[in-house]
């Protein structure tokens, strides 16, 4: 397959990508010439970034609506009182069975440009995602929620695998000396990749190997979020939605509400999105390079806009093409007249705002089905 007239993001250099067997074959300036028998996409005003790595997420957690009307101290105060506040609320979405709030889980990531989630839970219980779910380390809940987790956490039989968990979710002293009594457990010294690190000092964050940064899910619950300015020099910052729980369906607001923290510059922050998580994950993707997997994203360019404006300023919509493993596993309808050989059977047609476009699977059936559990669901797409 060849995708050729396109932009890199950040730099706006042209580029011509050519896809083989699953992976990126050759990126150039030069264009490539058609190969009949083989999808040849040529593309107008368009950027190309590689796919998305979301580094936390809960995928059952995604058919909440936000819940909580103040701020908080520690999640630990935060989860009481939504049980306190919001039971019905609660209930009427754990009716819906885990596998298919698991699937929508999915299917909010990939029309938002992921191609890899790294999940925190359990495993899921169906695997035929049209992106990668990550399940290959240890998720500890966190220090509070779990019980009996420094059991968890020196379990030698584990000792090689990575550990997940949440840690210093807080502002106040307790949230600092949680993340403390962690790192003097780890007695045998395992890889712990932090999650939020709000209340995370540049002396803790040496004991980590990476923390995945939250911005918009701790500005919801606590107003505050992880000193990634100071953290950056010690640990790689990997970028993390979590769920709905505690913000917007929207990655493409998250990014922007880091981004106007300041905290890190730009290309770090591409890098928290990109690089930076399959590096600590250990995947071979996260980079526009021959020989890595062809997971990769295509979104239209803003008009007079630079292109790493382009790029911070993406929605949903603006997305043309999503592709995983060298697959297509979301298309705009503008494609669809260059897209005709394509099996349209195994995509099904979704409409966000004004636009068209058709994903892997049959979604709409996903939400038909969900819509029998919990009657008014609400949805950001039809
Ligand atoms: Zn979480």
């Amino acid at each position: 397959m060849i995708l050729n007239n396109l932009k890199t993001a950040l730099s706006g250099d042209p580029a011509n990508i050519r896809i083989k067997e699953g992976s990126i074959d050759d990126i150039s300036p030069l264009w490539h010439n058609a190969v009949s028998g083989h999808l040849n996409l040529t593309f107008n005003n368009a950027i190309v970034f590689p796919g998305i790595i979301n580094s936390h997420d809960h995928l059952d957690f995604n058919l909440f609506p936000s819940l909580g009307d103040r701020t908080y101290s520690n999640y630990t105060e935060w989860g009481q009182y939504i049980h306190a506040h919001f039971k019905d609320k609660i209930d009427r979405v754990l009716k819906i069975p885990v596998d298919l709030r698991e699937q929508w889980g999915v299917y909010k990531n990939l029309i938002n440009g992921v191609t890899t989630v790294i999940n925190h839970g359990k495993k899921i219980k169906k695997h035929c995602d049209p992106i990668t779910v990550y399940e290959h380390c240890q998720c500890i809940h966190s220090v509070q929620f779990e019980k009996k987790w420094w059991l968890s956490l020196n379990n030698p039989l584990k000792k090689n695998v990575p550990v997940a968990i949440h840690t210093g979710e807080g502002v106040d002293k307790e949230s600092g000396e949680e993340i403390d009594r962690l790192i003097k457990r780890n007695l045998l010294k395992r890889n712990i990749i932090g999650v939020h690190g709000v209340a995370m000092k540049e002396e803790q964050a040496q004991a980590f190997k990476a923390l995945v940064w939250c911005p918009e899910s701790n500005y919801f619950l606590l107003n505050k979020s992880a000193p990634v300015n100071q953290l950056k020099k010690h640990i790689p910052i990997l970028f993390g939605t979590d769920s709905t729980l505690t913000g917007t369906w929207n990655l493409w607001e998250h990014i922007r509400r880091a981004r106007a923290t300041r905290q890190l510059t730009d290309s770090e922050l591409f890098d928290s999105l990109t690089v930076n998580p399959a590096k600590t994950w250990g995947l071979n993707s996260g980079e526009l390079a021959p020989g890595k997997d062809a997971d990769l994203v295509v979104a239209r360019e803003k008009t007079g806009a630079r292109t790493v404006e382009s790029f911070f300023g993406l929605d949903p919509q603006d997305i043309l093409l999503v592709m995983h493993k060298g697959d297509i596993v979301l298309f705009d309808e503008e494609l669809y007249p260059q897209l005709k050989s394509i099996e349209l059977e195994h995509y099904s047609k979704i409409y966000e705002k004004s636009t068209c476009k058709y994903v892997a699977g049959n979604l709409p059936a996903l939400m038909r089905t969900i819509e029998q559990y919990y009657r008014g669901v609400s949805f950001p797409i039809i």
